[in-house]
């Protein structure tokens, strides 16, 4: 496909944050964004166009995709009905593959180990019948996480041993998981991967990545992980963009076992969209992930992903951005604020980048 000229729109199934900063990123570009989803969410308030109607209408998502020229998405579960249905249409990107393998974590699992590339020892869940073999498999202590649906820490438990297996089951309400060994990593890493239509492949540096509560509290560049072992890094990522066709930005969260470990990186998930770790591109690259993913899917050429910064992004969650007007003070400091109404505890309402002259 040629590129999609100026003006041209995209359609962005999802109304998220990260819809919105997609929408941003587009228009830059003189691109249109529609978004479509089933409630209202920050990314309308930057749309050309918006639809809100539930994924599974299927006549709804047809007429979407006949009124954009290229398809993509902002969130991992979008329902593979709507994705089909948009593709009867319109190109969807990345293509409903990604999507299929990112929704259900056995069978990312199983995807990605069968690409010969490290995951955490796993084992299925799907019912108490289950619970010997994979007690069995993975050992004493785990990880025990829903298939579907989980994210920031959410749908999953930690036992101890073996015995822990069906509390937690109980506590998961029995819903299909698996069960994960723990990977005794030194610290957490993720790698951001495009891939263009023409499956050139282009990576940012890779960021450290610390967690609270199970949900991303900041990501920083450069990060401690030799040269070597980041561009291992990104080589597992590009193994995996290329294995599902992808085209769009692509992250993939890994565990880093440290410089002396045999096999120093094992893939923990992929998210087949932009991604939180990659926030800090905004202000640290002259071509943010955002508008990198909309320059894939829309066929244009790849932009920089070069850093010229070093930066920290902290996310701001829930009440923490009751001090925005101090950020927006502060000096160095970027203020991201994505317009959502009501600062629950553990929602995404922004983030900073913090931004340091460059020193690797
Ligand atoms: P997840 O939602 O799967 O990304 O898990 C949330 C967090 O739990 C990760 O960022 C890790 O800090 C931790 N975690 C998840 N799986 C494992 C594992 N197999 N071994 C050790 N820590 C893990």
């Amino acid at each position: 496909m040629s590129a999609l000229p100026p003006g041209s729109t995209i359609g962005i199934l999802g109304g998220g944050q990260l819809g919105r900063m997609m929408s941003l990123a587009a228009g830059r570009l003189g691109l249109k964004c529609h978004i479509y989803s089933d409630v209202w969410g920050p990314a309308f308030d930057f749309a050309a166009a918006s639809t809100v109607a539930p994924y599974e209408d299927t006549a709804k998502i047809r007429a979407f995709a006949e009124a954009v020229d290229v398809v993509t998405y902002e969130f991992e579960n979008v329902p593979l009905e709507a994705a089909a249905a948009a593709e009867a249409v319109s190109p969807v990107r990345p293509g409903p593959k990604a999507l299929e393998v990112a929704q259900d974590r056995l069978a990312e699992k199983t995807f990605i180990r069968d690409l010969g590339i490290p995951v955490a020892p796993f084992a299925a869940v799907d019912n108490t019948a289950s619970f010997d073999a994979a007690a069995a498999e993975i050992g004493g202590a785990g990880i025990l996480k829903t298939r579907r649906l989980g994210y920031d820490g959410k749908g999953q438990v930690r036992i101890g041993s073996a015995a822990e297996l069906p509390g937690a089951f109980d506590a998961l309400k029995g819903v299909p998981s698996i069960l994960e060994g723990l990977v005794p990593f030194a610290f957490e890493v993720s790698v951001l991967v495009v891939r263009g239509v023409n499956g050139e492949t282009r990576f940012y540096d890779v960021p450290l990545n610390t967690h609270k509560d199970g949900i991303l509290d900041t990501s920083t560049v450069p990060s401690p992980i030799s040269a070597a072992h980041a561009k291992r890094a990104t080589e597992l990522a590009a193994g995996i963009a290329e294995a599902l066709g992808y085209v769009g930005v692509l992250g993939v969260e890994m565990f880093y076992l440290g410089p002396d470990a045999a096999e120093p990186l094992v893939i923990n998930e992929i998210a087949p969209r932009v991604h939180n770790s990659g926030h800090w591109t905004q202000d640290a690259c002259l071509v943010s992930q955002f508008e990198n993913h909309i320059r894939a899917v829309a066929g244009w050429p790849l932009g920089s992903t070069e850093r010229h910064s070093d930066v920290t992004m902290t996310n701001l969650i829930g009440s923490d951005v009751d001090c925005w007007a101090t950020l927006a003070a502060e000096p160095g400091t970027a203020l991201h604020l994505y317009g959502k109404p009501e600062a629950r505890p553990g929602r995404k309402m922004g983030h900073v980048n913090r931004i340091k002259p460059l020193t690797a």
